[in-house]
Protein backbone atom coordinates (compact mmCIF):
# COMPACT_ATOMS: atom_id res chain seq x y z
CA UNK A 1 0.00 0.00 0.00
CA UNK A 2 1.75 3.76 -0.91
CA UNK A 3 1.43 6.14 2.40
CA UNK A 4 -1.53 8.19 2.21
CA UNK A 5 -2.89 10.74 4.15
CA UNK A 6 -6.93 11.01 4.87
CA UNK A 7 -8.90 13.63 5.45
CA UNK A 8 -12.59 14.44 4.27
CA UNK A 9 -14.23 17.48 6.11
CA UNK A 10 -17.64 17.14 4.12
CA UNK A 11 -20.79 16.75 6.59
CA UNK A 12 -23.34 14.18 4.67
CA UNK A 13 -27.22 14.77 5.31
CA UNK A 14 -28.65 11.98 4.52
CA UNK A 15 -32.23 10.41 4.00
CA UNK A 16 -36.24 11.82 3.23
CA UNK A 17 -37.21 14.81 4.70
CA UNK A 18 -33.59 16.07 4.93
CA UNK A 19 -33.66 19.48 3.17
CA UNK A 20 -35.38 20.68 6.48
CA UNK A 21 -31.63 20.80 8.37
CA UNK A 22 -30.65 23.37 6.27
CA UNK A 23 -31.28 26.54 8.08
CA UNK A 24 -28.96 24.77 11.62
CA UNK A 25 -26.30 24.30 8.59
CA UNK A 26 -26.02 28.13 7.89
CA UNK A 27 -25.68 30.88 10.00
CA UNK A 28 -28.63 32.85 10.37
CA UNK A 29 -26.86 36.50 9.75
CA UNK A 30 -25.35 35.03 6.04
CA UNK A 31 -26.55 36.27 3.07
CA UNK A 32 -27.12 33.16 0.68
CA UNK A 33 -26.85 32.92 -3.00
CA UNK A 34 -29.16 29.68 -3.80
CA UNK A 35 -28.03 28.66 -7.46
CA UNK A 36 -29.80 25.92 -9.47
CA UNK A 37 -29.50 24.81 -13.02
CA UNK A 38 -32.27 25.13 -15.75
CA UNK A 39 -35.22 24.49 -13.82
CA UNK A 40 -35.63 20.89 -12.58
CA UNK A 41 -35.76 22.09 -9.11
CA UNK A 42 -38.71 24.09 -9.91
CA UNK A 43 -41.16 20.72 -11.25
CA UNK A 44 -40.04 18.32 -8.67
CA UNK A 45 -40.43 20.61 -5.44
CA UNK A 46 -37.19 20.85 -4.32
CA UNK A 47 -37.26 24.68 -4.75
CA UNK A 48 -40.17 25.01 -2.29
CA UNK A 49 -38.29 22.63 0.55
CA UNK A 50 -35.04 24.84 -0.16
CA UNK A 51 -37.58 28.27 0.25
CA UNK A 52 -39.26 26.94 3.56
CA UNK A 53 -36.19 25.60 5.42
CA UNK A 54 -34.72 28.91 4.79
CA UNK A 55 -37.25 31.09 5.57
CA UNK A 56 -35.99 33.84 7.46
CA UNK A 57 -32.40 34.05 6.28
CA UNK A 58 -31.95 36.38 3.82
CA UNK A 59 -31.33 34.61 0.07
CA UNK A 60 -30.76 35.57 -3.43
CA UNK A 61 -30.72 33.08 -6.44
CA UNK A 62 -28.83 32.40 -9.30
CA UNK A 63 -30.57 30.06 -12.01
CA UNK A 64 -29.68 29.31 -15.37
CA UNK A 65 -26.42 26.88 -14.72
CA UNK A 66 -25.94 24.47 -17.72
CA UNK A 67 -24.85 20.78 -17.83
CA UNK A 68 -21.15 21.15 -18.02
CA UNK A 69 -21.02 24.54 -16.40
CA UNK A 70 -19.66 27.60 -18.85
CA UNK A 71 -17.35 29.80 -17.24
CA UNK A 72 -18.91 32.85 -19.58
CA UNK A 73 -22.48 31.62 -17.40
CA UNK A 74 -20.60 31.78 -13.79
CA UNK A 75 -18.77 34.76 -14.22
CA UNK A 76 -22.38 36.16 -13.95
CA UNK A 77 -22.92 34.87 -11.01
CA UNK A 78 -19.37 35.98 -9.55
CA UNK A 79 -20.56 39.74 -10.48
CA UNK A 80 -23.88 38.99 -8.72
CA UNK A 81 -22.54 37.67 -5.44
CA UNK A 82 -19.73 40.48 -5.25
CA UNK A 83 -22.58 43.00 -5.77
CA UNK A 84 -25.00 41.53 -3.01
CA UNK A 85 -21.94 41.20 -0.71
CA UNK A 86 -23.11 37.18 -0.32
CA UNK A 87 -21.56 35.25 2.28
CA UNK A 88 -22.68 31.75 1.65
CA UNK A 89 -23.43 29.73 -1.39
CA UNK A 90 -26.14 26.97 -1.44
CA UNK A 91 -25.84 24.18 -4.75
CA UNK A 92 -28.96 22.96 -5.80
CA UNK A 93 -29.03 20.62 -8.00
CA UNK A 94 -26.44 18.13 -9.86
CA UNK A 95 -22.99 17.53 -10.51
CA UNK A 96 -22.49 21.10 -12.61
CA UNK A 97 -24.63 23.01 -10.30
CA UNK A 98 -22.33 21.86 -7.31
CA UNK A 99 -19.56 22.10 -9.76
CA UNK A 100 -20.33 25.61 -10.71
CA UNK A 101 -20.47 26.82 -7.48
CA UNK A 102 -17.50 25.51 -6.14
CA UNK A 103 -15.84 27.55 -9.25
CA UNK A 104 -18.05 30.96 -8.09
CA UNK A 105 -16.87 30.62 -4.63
CA UNK A 106 -13.23 30.78 -5.42
CA UNK A 107 -14.18 33.77 -7.95
CA UNK A 108 -15.72 35.87 -5.60
CA UNK A 109 -12.80 37.10 -3.34
CA UNK A 110 -10.43 36.03 -6.04
CA UNK A 111 -8.02 39.48 -6.50
CA UNK A 112 -6.00 38.03 -9.68
CA UNK A 113 -7.28 40.06 -12.76
CA UNK A 114 -8.08 36.31 -14.82
CA UNK A 115 -10.35 34.17 -13.01
CA UNK A 116 -9.88 31.70 -15.93
CA UNK A 117 -6.67 31.42 -14.05
CA UNK A 118 -8.35 29.22 -11.27
CA UNK A 119 -9.78 26.46 -13.44
CA UNK A 120 -6.95 23.80 -14.11
CA UNK A 121 -5.16 25.06 -11.15
CA UNK A 122 -2.70 27.55 -13.22
CA UNK A 123 -3.11 29.87 -10.14
CA UNK A 124 -3.73 28.81 -6.61
CA UNK A 125 -6.14 30.20 -4.80
CA UNK A 126 -5.97 31.23 -1.24
CA UNK A 127 -9.20 31.39 -0.07
CA UNK A 128 -13.05 31.14 -0.85
CA UNK A 129 -16.61 31.63 -0.12
CA UNK A 130 -18.22 28.50 2.03
CA UNK A 131 -21.03 26.43 0.43
CA UNK A 132 -22.90 23.71 0.94
CA UNK A 133 -25.24 21.41 -1.30
CA UNK A 134 -28.38 20.24 -1.44
CA UNK A 135 -28.13 16.94 -4.22
CA UNK A 136 -30.15 15.89 -6.82
CA UNK A 137 -28.73 13.89 -9.04
CA UNK A 138 -26.29 10.92 -7.69
CA UNK A 139 -23.40 10.88 -10.17
CA UNK A 140 -20.21 12.92 -9.45
CA UNK A 141 -19.62 13.00 -6.03
CA UNK A 142 -18.98 16.64 -5.86
CA UNK A 143 -21.29 16.76 -2.93
CA UNK A 144 -17.92 15.13 -0.93
CA UNK A 145 -14.83 16.52 -2.68
CA UNK A 146 -12.99 19.26 -3.60
CA UNK A 147 -12.96 19.28 -7.45
CA UNK A 148 -14.85 21.09 -10.11
CA UNK A 149 -14.95 20.46 -13.85
CA UNK A 150 -15.26 23.86 -15.62
CA UNK A 151 -15.83 24.45 -19.61
CA UNK A 152 -15.44 27.61 -21.37
CA UNK A 153 -17.53 28.14 -24.80
CA UNK A 154 -15.40 30.13 -26.43
CA UNK A 155 -12.42 28.01 -26.69
CA UNK A 156 -14.10 24.89 -26.65
CA UNK A 157 -12.12 23.66 -22.94
CA UNK A 158 -13.17 21.66 -20.07
CA UNK A 159 -10.69 22.05 -17.29
CA UNK A 160 -10.40 20.72 -13.67
CA UNK A 161 -9.83 22.13 -10.72
CA UNK A 162 -9.20 20.96 -7.14
CA UNK A 163 -8.53 22.50 -3.81
CA UNK A 164 -9.65 21.63 -0.30
CA UNK A 165 -11.13 25.04 -0.32
CA UNK A 166 -14.21 23.98 -2.44
CA UNK A 167 -15.24 20.89 -0.32
CA UNK A 168 -18.61 21.68 0.46
CA UNK A 169 -19.05 22.56 4.95
CA UNK A 170 -22.55 20.43 3.94
CA UNK A 171 -24.32 18.12 1.54
CA UNK A 172 -28.22 16.96 1.92
CA UNK A 173 -28.93 13.97 0.33
CA UNK A 174 -32.63 13.18 -0.34
CA UNK A 175 -33.40 10.09 -2.40
CA UNK A 176 -36.39 11.19 -3.15
CA UNK A 177 -35.15 14.42 -5.11
CA UNK A 178 -33.76 12.20 -7.41
CA UNK A 179 -37.86 10.91 -8.34
CA UNK A 180 -37.71 12.95 -10.92
CA UNK A 181 -34.85 12.08 -12.85
CA UNK A 182 -35.12 11.13 -16.30
CA UNK A 183 -34.10 7.38 -17.11
CA UNK A 184 -31.10 9.09 -19.21
CA UNK A 185 -29.91 11.02 -16.74
CA UNK A 186 -30.27 8.42 -14.06
CA UNK A 187 -28.17 5.95 -16.56
CA UNK A 188 -25.46 8.38 -16.73
CA UNK A 189 -25.14 9.02 -13.19
CA UNK A 190 -24.88 5.47 -12.91
CA UNK A 191 -22.24 5.70 -15.06
CA UNK A 192 -20.16 7.98 -14.05
CA UNK A 193 -20.04 6.80 -10.54
CA UNK A 194 -19.23 3.10 -11.89
CA UNK A 195 -16.33 4.84 -14.42
CA UNK A 196 -14.67 6.90 -11.08
CA UNK A 197 -14.46 3.55 -9.08
CA UNK A 198 -12.96 1.75 -12.13
CA UNK A 199 -10.35 4.76 -12.52
CA UNK A 200 -9.31 4.09 -9.03
CA UNK A 201 -9.37 0.48 -8.95
CA UNK A 202 -8.59 -0.86 -12.04
CA UNK A 203 -4.05 -0.11 -12.10
CA UNK A 204 -1.23 -2.33 -11.35
CA UNK A 205 -2.04 -4.23 -7.85
CA UNK A 206 -0.76 -2.96 -4.41
CA UNK A 207 -1.90 -4.85 -2.04
CA UNK A 208 -4.34 -2.62 -0.62
CA UNK A 209 -7.29 -5.09 0.61
CA UNK A 210 -9.08 -2.74 2.34
CA UNK A 211 -9.18 -0.63 -0.89
CA UNK A 212 -10.02 -2.70 -3.61
CA UNK A 213 -12.77 -4.51 -1.92
CA UNK A 214 -14.43 -0.89 -1.01
CA UNK A 215 -13.99 -0.17 -4.77
CA UNK A 216 -15.72 -3.88 -5.51
CA UNK A 217 -18.51 -3.03 -3.02
CA UNK A 218 -19.27 0.00 -4.46
CA UNK A 219 -19.24 -1.62 -8.20
CA UNK A 220 -21.69 -4.60 -7.26
CA UNK A 221 -23.92 -2.17 -5.50
CA UNK A 222 -24.11 -0.19 -8.28
CA UNK A 223 -24.48 -2.88 -10.92
CA UNK A 224 -27.05 -4.31 -8.61
CA UNK A 225 -29.09 -1.26 -7.43
CA UNK A 226 -28.76 0.39 -10.36
CA UNK A 227 -30.75 -1.73 -12.78
CA UNK A 228 -33.46 -1.50 -10.17
CA UNK A 229 -33.83 2.58 -9.81
CA UNK A 230 -33.80 2.55 -13.69
CA UNK A 231 -36.73 0.17 -13.55
CA UNK A 232 -38.58 2.34 -11.29
CA UNK A 233 -37.22 5.79 -9.95
CA UNK A 234 -39.22 5.88 -7.13
CA UNK A 235 -37.75 2.96 -5.49
CA UNK A 236 -36.86 4.33 -2.43
CA UNK A 237 -34.11 1.92 -1.80
CA UNK A 238 -33.04 1.36 -5.15
CA UNK A 239 -31.91 5.29 -5.22
CA UNK A 240 -30.73 5.19 -1.39
CA UNK A 241 -28.17 2.32 -2.30
CA UNK A 242 -27.41 4.47 -5.99
CA UNK A 243 -26.97 7.90 -4.28
CA UNK A 244 -24.41 6.57 -1.48
CA UNK A 245 -22.66 4.28 -3.47
CA UNK A 246 -21.82 7.41 -6.17
CA UNK A 247 -20.95 9.49 -3.05
CA UNK A 248 -18.59 6.78 -1.94
CA UNK A 249 -17.52 6.55 -5.67
CA UNK A 250 -15.48 9.84 -5.61
CA UNK A 251 -14.82 11.29 -1.90
CA UNK A 252 -11.01 10.05 -1.69
CA UNK A 253 -11.37 7.07 0.30
CA UNK A 254 -10.86 4.42 -2.96
CA UNK A 255 -8.02 6.72 -4.06
CA UNK A 256 -5.99 6.61 -0.44
CA UNK A 257 -3.50 4.32 -0.90
CA UNK A 258 -3.37 3.26 -4.24
CA UNK A 259 -2.33 4.17 -7.98
CA UNK A 260 -5.07 6.18 -10.03
CA UNK A 261 -5.59 6.66 -13.66
CA UNK A 262 -7.74 9.46 -14.40
CA UNK A 263 -6.90 8.93 -18.09
CA UNK A 264 -10.35 7.92 -19.22
CA UNK A 265 -11.98 10.99 -17.44
CA UNK A 266 -8.87 13.43 -19.18
CA UNK A 267 -10.53 12.30 -22.74
CA UNK A 268 -13.78 11.94 -21.99
CA UNK A 269 -13.09 15.94 -20.90
CA UNK A 270 -12.01 16.72 -24.74
CA UNK A 271 -14.95 14.99 -25.87
CA UNK A 272 -17.19 16.93 -24.06
CA UNK A 273 -15.67 19.69 -25.20
CA UNK A 274 -15.45 19.11 -28.59
CA UNK A 275 -19.11 17.56 -28.97
CA UNK A 276 -20.89 18.45 -26.10
CA UNK A 277 -21.58 14.48 -25.77
CA UNK A 278 -22.89 14.13 -22.16
CA UNK A 279 -19.79 13.93 -19.24
CA UNK A 280 -20.84 10.03 -18.72
CA UNK A 281 -21.66 8.97 -22.52
CA UNK A 282 -17.70 10.23 -23.39
CA UNK A 283 -16.54 7.89 -20.32
CA UNK A 284 -18.20 5.06 -21.98
CA UNK A 285 -16.94 5.05 -25.44
CA UNK A 286 -13.32 5.50 -23.47
CA UNK A 287 -12.99 2.85 -20.85
CA UNK A 288 -13.62 -0.63 -22.38
CA UNK A 289 -11.34 0.15 -25.52
CA UNK A 290 -8.73 1.27 -22.77
CA UNK A 291 -9.35 -1.72 -20.99
CA UNK A 292 -7.73 -3.67 -24.30
CA UNK A 293 -5.59 -1.69 -25.56
CA UNK A 294 -4.08 -1.70 -21.53
CA UNK A 295 -5.24 -5.03 -20.25
CA UNK A 296 -1.40 -6.28 -20.50
CA UNK A 297 -0.24 -4.13 -17.22
CA UNK A 298 -3.73 -4.48 -15.88
CA UNK A 299 -4.09 -8.01 -15.89
CA UNK A 300 -3.65 -8.86 -12.55
CA UNK A 301 -6.74 -6.41 -11.46
CA UNK A 302 -8.74 -7.57 -14.13
CA UNK A 303 -8.47 -10.87 -13.47
CA UNK A 304 -9.67 -9.93 -9.93
CA UNK A 305 -12.25 -7.59 -11.05
CA UNK A 306 -13.42 -10.27 -13.30
CA UNK A 307 -13.86 -13.17 -10.55
CA UNK A 308 -14.74 -10.71 -7.99
CA UNK A 309 -17.32 -8.81 -9.60
CA UNK A 310 -18.79 -10.56 -12.74
CA UNK A 311 -17.76 -14.10 -11.08
CA UNK A 312 -15.96 -15.33 -13.98
CA UNK A 313 -14.59 -18.30 -14.40
CA UNK A 314 -12.06 -19.74 -16.43
CA UNK A 315 -8.10 -19.03 -17.85
CA UNK A 316 -6.70 -15.84 -16.67
CA UNK A 317 -6.95 -14.86 -20.35
CA UNK A 318 -10.67 -16.09 -20.53
CA UNK A 319 -11.69 -13.89 -17.35
CA UNK A 320 -9.45 -10.39 -18.91
CA UNK A 321 -11.81 -10.93 -22.21
CA UNK A 322 -14.71 -11.46 -20.41
CA UNK A 323 -14.22 -8.50 -17.51
CA UNK A 324 -13.53 -5.99 -20.48
CA UNK A 325 -17.34 -7.65 -22.37
CA UNK A 326 -19.13 -7.40 -19.41
CA UNK A 327 -17.88 -3.73 -18.19
CA UNK A 328 -18.65 -2.61 -22.39
CA UNK A 329 -22.17 -4.78 -21.60
CA UNK A 330 -22.82 -2.81 -18.52
CA UNK A 331 -22.89 0.47 -20.19
CA UNK A 332 -25.09 -0.61 -22.88
CA UNK A 333 -27.31 -2.43 -20.81
CA UNK A 334 -28.13 1.52 -19.12
CA UNK A 335 -28.76 2.27 -23.18
CA UNK A 336 -25.27 3.83 -23.20
CA UNK A 337 -23.37 3.19 -26.55
CA UNK A 338 -19.28 2.25 -26.00
CA UNK A 339 -18.58 3.20 -29.69
CA UNK A 340 -17.29 6.69 -30.81
CA UNK A 341 -19.63 5.74 -33.50
CA UNK A 342 -22.98 6.16 -31.59
CA UNK A 343 -21.36 10.00 -31.65
CA UNK A 344 -20.36 12.95 -34.38
CA UNK A 345 -16.64 11.78 -33.25
CA UNK A 346 -14.32 11.21 -36.63
CA UNK A 347 -10.63 11.34 -37.40
CA UNK A 348 -10.80 14.85 -36.59
CA UNK A 349 -11.70 14.70 -33.51
CA UNK A 350 -8.91 11.72 -32.74
CA UNK A 351 -6.57 14.24 -34.12
CA UNK A 352 -7.43 17.20 -32.59
CA UNK A 353 -7.41 15.51 -29.19
CA UNK A 354 -3.54 13.96 -29.43
CA UNK A 355 -3.06 17.37 -30.22
CA UNK A 356 -4.41 19.04 -27.21
CA UNK A 357 -2.78 15.92 -25.29
CA UNK A 358 0.87 16.64 -26.98
CA UNK A 359 0.12 20.48 -26.47
CA UNK A 360 -0.46 19.57 -22.46
CA UNK A 361 2.98 17.43 -22.19
CA UNK A 362 1.75 15.19 -19.60
CA UNK A 363 0.64 11.46 -19.56
CA UNK A 364 -1.85 9.62 -18.13
CA UNK A 365 -2.70 6.27 -16.20
CA UNK A 366 -1.07 5.08 -13.44
CA UNK A 367 2.21 4.55 -15.22
CA UNK A 368 1.95 7.61 -16.69
CA UNK A 369 2.08 5.62 -19.71
CA UNK A 370 -1.04 6.84 -21.61
CA UNK A 371 1.01 9.25 -24.27
CA UNK A 372 -0.54 11.19 -26.61
CA UNK A 373 -0.03 7.89 -29.04
CA UNK A 374 -1.96 6.22 -27.05
CA UNK A 375 -5.20 8.43 -26.48
CA UNK A 376 -5.38 8.34 -30.19
CA UNK A 377 -4.75 4.21 -30.51
CA UNK A 378 -7.43 4.10 -27.67
CA UNK A 379 -9.77 6.44 -29.61
CA UNK A 380 -8.86 4.64 -32.83
CA UNK A 381 -10.46 1.25 -31.56
CA UNK A 382 -13.64 2.93 -30.00
CA UNK A 383 -14.21 4.15 -33.59
CA UNK A 384 -13.81 1.12 -36.08
P1 LIG B 1 -25.81 17.65 -14.40
O1 LIG B 1 -25.11 18.20 -15.59
O2 LIG B 1 -25.67 18.34 -13.11
O3 LIG B 1 -27.37 17.54 -14.71
C1 LIG B 1 -27.82 16.92 -15.90
C2 LIG B 1 -29.30 17.21 -16.11
O4 LIG B 1 -30.06 16.57 -15.09
C3 LIG B 1 -29.64 18.68 -16.07
O5 LIG B 1 -30.42 18.95 -17.21
C4 LIG B 1 -30.46 18.83 -14.79
O6 LIG B 1 -31.53 19.78 -14.92
C5 LIG B 1 -31.08 17.46 -14.64
N1 LIG B 1 -31.43 17.15 -13.26
C6 LIG B 1 -30.64 17.19 -12.15
N2 LIG B 1 -31.32 16.74 -11.07
C7 LIG B 1 -32.57 16.45 -11.50
C8 LIG B 1 -33.73 15.91 -10.86
N3 LIG B 1 -33.71 15.55 -9.57
N4 LIG B 1 -34.84 15.74 -11.61
C9 LIG B 1 -34.85 16.03 -12.95
N5 LIG B 1 -33.78 16.50 -13.62
C10 LIG B 1 -32.65 16.71 -12.89
O7 LIG B 1 -25.38 16.11 -14.28
P2 LIG B 1 -24.25 15.43 -13.43
O8 LIG B 1 -24.00 14.15 -14.14
O9 LIG B 1 -24.58 15.39 -12.00
O10 LIG B 1 -22.97 16.39 -13.61
C11 LIG B 1 -22.16 16.36 -14.74
C12 LIG B 1 -21.03 17.35 -14.58
O11 LIG B 1 -20.22 17.02 -13.44
C13 LIG B 1 -20.10 17.37 -15.78
O12 LIG B 1 -19.70 18.68 -16.08
C14 LIG B 1 -18.92 16.56 -15.30
O13 LIG B 1 -17.71 16.86 -15.97
C15 LIG B 1 -18.85 16.93 -13.85
N6 LIG B 1 -18.14 15.96 -12.97
C16 LIG B 1 -17.65 16.42 -11.80
C17 LIG B 1 -16.96 15.58 -10.96
C18 LIG B 1 -16.41 16.08 -9.66
O14 LIG B 1 -15.71 15.35 -8.97
N7 LIG B 1 -16.69 17.31 -9.28
C19 LIG B 1 -16.81 14.22 -11.29
C20 LIG B 1 -17.36 13.76 -12.48
C21 LIG B 1 -18.03 14.64 -13.31
P3 LIG B 1 -31.48 21.25 -14.29
O15 LIG B 1 -30.31 21.93 -14.87
O16 LIG B 1 -32.78 21.81 -14.75
O17 LIG B 1 -31.40 21.09 -12.81
FE1 LIG C 1 -16.99 11.80 -13.81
Amino acid sequence: MINFQYHNPVRIIFGKGQIAQLSKQIPTDATIMITYGGGSIFKNGVYEQVKSALAGHKTVEFGGIEANPTYETLMKAVELGRAEKIDFLLAVGGGSVLDGTKFIAAAIPFTGNDPWQIVGNRVKITTALPLGAVLTLPATGSEMNYYAVISRKETHEKKGLGNPLVYPKFSILDPETTFSLPPRQIANGIADAFTHVMEQYMTYSVRAEMQDRMAEAVLLTLIDEGPKMMLNPTDYDAAANVMWAATMALNGLLAAGVPTDWATHQIGHELTALHGIDHARTLAVVLPHLLEIKKDTKRDKLVQYGKRVWQLTGTDDEVVAGAIQKTAEFYESLGIPTKASAYPITEETVQEIVKRFVERGMNFGERADITPEVVGEILELSLN
